[in-house]
Parts: C-alpha cells; sequence; structure tokens
C-alpha cells in the first residue's frame, strides 16, 4: 500500500488532559504545537476502555454501538447476568444472548477492502477485541492474536508482552518495525496500558504515575519519529494521538446490590431479576420485565444517598449517550467531593463495590461523568497542514470519521464528525 493515505491513532489509555503539560508530558506539549488540539474534547458514557474502544473504532456513542460497559448484563434464561467484558470470552456470550456484538461496523471492517487494518492493545483482551470484534482486520493482544476471518497467531508472530510500561515499549517498538515501516495498513491503532494501568494501584499525581506519564510519552515519541521518517520518503499519513478518558480518586465504595437487598429488593436480586454492573466511579442498573417497577420505585430513595450524584433513567439515558434497553433501567454517576489528594490533585469519587475486589482506596478510578474522567485529549497530525486549537466540542467518536474522511471513505453511519469539518 506504499503511497497511498494510512492513518495511525495511539491511545494513551487513562491520560486525562489535564496533565498534558510542559513540565509532564514534554513529548506531548512539543506534538500539540505542531497539531490540531482538541480543547473541548469529551468521552463517552461509561468513560470505560472497552466501552471507549468499541466507540474509537465504530464512531458511535454507546446508545448505538451497543456495548454497555466494562460489566455488563446479558439477559441469559430469562435472568440478568452480570458478565466481565475484559474476558477473552465475552464476545461468545454476547452473541449467545444478543445475536451478535457491536451493532454498527467498525473501522476494521469499513477497510478490510481498502488497506486493511491492525491493532496492537496492551490492555484488557475484551478492550482489545472490540477494537474488531468480528475479525475483519488484525488484532494483536497478549491473550491471542488474530488474522482475518478469526485464524489464530501463532509462535512468535502472535503478541507476546508484558501488561506493563516494558509491555508498552516492546509492543511500541514491534508496531514502529513491522506495522508503520513494513505492513502499512490502512489504518493502525496501537493502544497502550500506561498510565491507566499504573494510575488503578497508584495515587494521581504521585511519582509513579509522572512515571507512567513519561513511559507514555517515550512510547509517542517512537511512533512520531517512525510516521516522520516515513513521510519523508513521500507517503501521507495521519497521525491522530489521544486517550480514552482520565482518572479521578477513589474516596470509598458502596455495594449497590447490599443496597438494593436492603431496600426490599433482595429477592429479585438473589434471582437475577435486578442486577447491577458496576463501571467504576458510575454503575448501570438492569431489571427484568418482573425487576422493572420495583427497581423503579427505589431510585428517589438512592438520589438522597451521599454517594449518589445523580441517577438517571429511562429517555434521560440518552443524555448520556446511552440507550435503556438490553435490560438497562437506569445509570448511576457516584458522588464526587473537592478535597484534594498528598499530591494536590482534587476530587474524591464513590466508587461502586465489584464482588470479591476491594476498591483501591486513594488510587485512580473513572467510569462515570466525573469533570476528569470525562476530559481525555487528543491532538491531530497531518505534517503541519492542521495546527492551533479546535474551540469545539469532540468527543472520541470522531476519531474515526476523521480517519475515514482522510482515506476517501464514506462518511456515513458515525455519531461523530470528522475534526476538520
Ligand atoms: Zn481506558
Amino acid at each position: 500500500m506504499a503511497g497511498s493515505r494510512r492513518a495511525v491513532f495511539v491511545c494513551c489509555d487513562g491520560l486525562g488532559r489535564n496533565w498534558v503539560q510542559p513540565d509532564t508530558t514534554p513529548v506531548l506539549e512539543d506534538l500539540r504545537q505542531r497539531s490540531l488540539w482538541c480543547d473541548a474534547h469529551s468521552a463517552v458514557f461509561p468513560s470505560v476502555t472497552r466501552v471507549s474502544a468499541a466507540s474509537v473504532a465504530t464512531g458511535c456513542l454507546p446508545a448505538r454501538h451497543g456495548l454497555h460497559g466494562n460489566r455488563m448484563g446479558l439477559i441469559e434464561g430469562g435472568k440478568i447476568v452480570v458478565r466481565d467484558v475484559g474476558n477473552p470470552d465475552f464476545r461468545a456470550h454476547m452473541r449467545a444472548a444478543t445475536g451478535g456484538t457491536l451493532l454498527v461496523p467498525s473501522l476494521a471492517e469499513r477497510v478490510a477492502k481498502a488497506g486493511g487494518f491492525i491493532g496492537f492493545s496492551n490492555v484488557s483482551p475484551g478492550a482489545a477485541y472490540f477494537l474488531d470484534p468480528e475479525h475483519f482486520g488484525h488484532v494483536y493482544h497478549r491473550a491471542g492474536s488474530f488474522a482475518p476471518g478469526g485464524a489464530v497467531i501463532e509462535g512468535t508472530d502472535a503478541l507476546s508482552v508484558s501488561h506493563d510500561a516494558a509491555g508498552d515499549w516492546a509492543m511500541t517498538q514491534r508496531f514502529c518495525t513491522e506495522v508503520l515501516a513494513d505492513r502499512r495498513p490502512a489504518v493502525a491503532f496501537l493502544w497502550l496500558a500506561d498510565p491507566d494501568h499504573t494510575l488503578h494501584g497508584v495515587p494521581l499525581g504521585s511519582p509513579a504515575h509522572h512515571d507512567a506519564l513519561a513511559a507514555a510519552g517515550r512510547c509517542v515519541s517512537e511512533v512520531l519519529r517512525t510516521v516522520e521518517r516515513l513521510r519523508e520518503e513521500g507517503e501521507e499519513i495521519l497521525l491522530l494521538v489521544g486517550s480514552d478518558h482520565g482518572q479521578e480518586t477513589i474516596g470509598d465504595s458502596v455495594d449497590l446490590e447490599d443496597w438494593l437487598a436492603a431496600h426490599g429488593l433482595a429477592s429479585l436480586v438473589e434471582t437475577g431479576d435486578v442486577a447491577v454492573a458496576g463501571q467504576g466511579t458510575a454503575a448501570l442498573l438492569y431489571a427484568t420485565d418482573r425487576g422493572r417497577v420495583p427497581l423503579h420505585g427505589v431510585l428517589d430513595e438512592m438520589r438522597r444517598e451521599p454517594w449518589a450524584d445523580q441517577v438517571i433513567a429511562g429517555e434521560h439515558l440518552g443524555e448520556q449517550g446511552f440507550a435503556a434497553r438490553g435490560g438497562v433501567v437506569a445509570a448511576v454517576n457516584m458522588a464526587r467531593r473537592d478535597e484534594a489528594n498528598a499530591h494536590g490533585v482534587a476530587g474524591r469519587r464513590w466508587v461502586a463495590a465489584e464482588q470479591g475486589k476491594p476498591a483501591a482506596i486513594g488510587s485512580g478510578q473513572h467510569g462515570g461523568w466525573g469533570p476528569d474522567e470525562t476530559r481525555p485529549f487528543l491532538m491531530m497530525n497531518d505534517g503541519g497542514r492542521s495546527t492551533g486549537t479546535t474551540p469545539r466540542p469532540t468527543c472520541i467518536t470522531d476519531i474515526a470519521p476523521s480517519i475515514a474522511r482522510f482515506l476517501g471513505l464514506p462518511g456515513e453511519g458515525f455519531d461523530g464528525k470528522c475534526l476538520t469539518s
């Protein structure tokens, strides 16, 4: 495909926009000066990685692509079963329950006969596979790498890297030499684990957070160096660098299923007629036909709890780009207090407890519609033609239509808009 247009997206998972600063992320700050910077850029709801991967890949909001969260309720045998979307086998459960996976085409499908898609991802298996859930392109992940049609890539051709900064770096080096310089697909994605992976176990603003920012910057720098070299050889490459969401601090946790059980719904929780899919700093509340009215009956009481910021239901879910279908009745955004942590980073959030997994109080988290978790960053570098700042609100759903426009592909079927339109 040498000589034709190509697009590259690098995701620095969990890197909130406020952290792109000359002293903390000098590589990103330098690139920003030579790129179009999105100053009012937003995440989708839930602001979690697996849903974000689907929104980046499709250019659509969750209301349209149909993936609900990092955990998602599926109606199986007439009951709600909450499953972890991160697991490699989640798609099989989703197909069995709903008849398919994403409801709209991914970029991988759109370019399957027009230069192809290769994605390298070092986050959860589910987040990697929802970049291309039906195997139109190549997706590489440590839990398994797949070629078009779903053929398993084996041996040293598979991606075998550690789930940390060292793995990000090894993956980036292979991405640059093998994908960017050699195989040259129309669309190439590189999705780094850091800083998100580190932040889930350390405080925002801590030395470990800064190290993770530097590690992500090093990977971006390697991609940039490769892209610039290829441009000097005459290639037309669109480079987008951004993140999927930011992070906020865990202040405390509450078990929402316990709360529902204590408010008269114990038997419905027990039978799977009411269920909670925690999304970190948010939660989705599900019900069967039998559980719906009783669940609605406790939402006002839930709204009065100190840990609940907002509880929205029914058509109001549309205000967050979400839809009340597939058993979803309501969404809870967990409350936030302004107080700062030991490193001066303001904002402490309640989180929805996950069964068997104690909340990492003081570490980072995301998932809701808090002020920092919904502020990812995005910049578009087209070799210097587009620079400055776009003041218009943008979203991670704008990445796919921007790539489609650059490649000359049809622009229909996206919720997002091309950044330069
Ligand atoms: Zn993420």
